[in-house]
């Protein structure tokens, strides 16, 4: 157990950002529009200790919580793909978003669709970009600003590099939508 006497110690380590723990602001905000809406406390948990292949969000309204399940081999991808695997799966909860009220209403995003897949990849590349934009203009982290290109190169990789069975149709679909949202 580290101590913590040393304020000068203490204020490091809380200074220090998790990779697990990027988006946190994201995350945050939403936990609290969820909150809202449900009226009840509700928590949104980031775990990447998952088996390979089980990265996933699952969904629990019946226990007011949401846990972001990232696989061991996330941890090792470049930072724009681990920050777009990231928000892929926030990106299933915004998806649901209308669901969420439901108090017992549960989910997986192991069920989804690929409508589902295709809108929470898409998300992902605009809450990337927007953070990065965000970043630009407030002078934020410099290695999270993405070029539209650069980023969508990242997706494209990131996706057809998985051993997803559906990975060509998903990317086609998913091209078109960006393509649809202003993303050449
Ligand atoms: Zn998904």
């Amino acid at each position: 157990m580290p101590s913590y006497e040393n304020p000068r110690e203490a204020g490091k380590e809380a200074a220090w950002i998790d990779k697990k723990n990027q988006l946190a602001h994201t995350i945050r905000k939403l936990e609290q529009c969820v909150t809202k809406m449900r009226r009840r406390p509700f928590v949104i948990r980031v775990k990447n200790d998952a088996p390979e292949g089980m990265t996933r969000v699952d969904f629990n309204g019946k226990w007011n919580y949401a846990d972001i399940f990232l696989d061991t081999a996330t941890e090792h991808l470049e930072n724009v793909k681990f920050r777009l695997t990231l928000a892929h799966e926030i990106g299933h909860i915004y998806f649901n978003y209308d669901a969420l009220r439901g108090a017992e209403f549960t989910f997986s995003s192991f069920d989804a669709t690929i409508g589902e897949e295709v809108y929470a990849w898409a998300f992902a590349f605009w809450l990337v970009f927007e953070k990065g934009e965000m970043f630009r203009e407030r002078g934020g982290d410099p290695t999270c600003i993405y070029a539209k290109d650069d980023l969508k190169t990242a997706l494209k990789y990131l996706i057809l590099d998985s051993r997803k069975p559906n990975k060509e149709d998903l990317w086609g679909k998913l091209d078109g939508k960006l393509r649809e949202l202003d993303c050449q």
